[in-house]
């Protein structure tokens, strides 16, 4: 569902800019609210979601879509944890669509998906263990990397229930705002990939936005 946001980004607390293969770990406290921005159109954001008052609780893509009753994930989807908690509810969508199912790159899948040689390419699976060994006081090790979502990724369902990997339905300037029901840690991968045609070959920058609760 398309919905536009409220917030002005003049107002934003916090503004940065991850380059295609970088990565981001950050707090969000509950009330506020973040935005990811596909700067140039059809890259693919890898983010996890912990709570943050126990990390053991962590997003849920089984209890969120069982709850939905939809796979999608778009504006009113409400993101569940493992213990079935509500963390933060998607607030704003112009993208319209965004997938949980497809699990994030990691340099053996990519051997698998498309070629041995591709094993030392750079992968998400990389970037989160970066990301949480630079920052040891969130408490994240590699048994907390669970299943994600894929913001702006775009994997239909087929009629018999088979999982696509189709070329993008998000492009430059699209975003998807979020606000935090719960204390949330957000680890994000902005995906390297130069394989898959989520991104048409061509990783970009996504911004990452945070505004105070209102
Ligand atoms: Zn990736």
């Amino acid at each position: 569902m398309i919905k536009e946001s409220t917030l002005s980004v003049d107002t934003a607390m916090l503004r940065e800019e991850l380059g295609a293969g970088d990565y981001y770990l950050g707090k969000v406290t509950a009330g506020q609210t973040f935005r990811i921005l596909d700067i140039e159109g059809n890259q693919a954001a890898d983010t996890l979601f912990y709570c943050a008052d126990n990390i053991a609780e962590r997003y849920s893509a089984t209890d969120t879509i069982r709850e939905q009753g939809n796979v999608y994930l778009t504006a009113g989807s409400v993101l569940r944890s493992n213990e079935n908690r509500a963390m933060l509810e998607i607030v704003a969508d112009t993208c319209g669509r965004h997938d949980t199912l497809g699990g994030a790159c990691a340099t053996e899948s990519n051997t698998v998906r498309y070629d041995l040689e591709k094993r030392c390419m750079h992968a998400c699976r990389d970037s989160w263990m970066l990301a949480i060994a630079e920052k040891p006081e969130y408490g994240l090790s590699k048994r907390d990397i669970s299943h994600n979502i894929n913001f702006f990724m775009n994997v239909p369902i087929t009629e018999a229930g088979g999982l696509t990997f189709a070329d993008g339905i998000s492009a430059a300037g699209k975003y998807v705002e979020l606000k935090a029901l719960v204390d949330v840690y957000v680890l994000i991968s902005n995906c390297p990939q130069l394989n898959n045609p989520c991104n048409a070959y061509n990783p970009t920058p996504i911004e990452y936005l945070v505004w105070d609760a209102a």
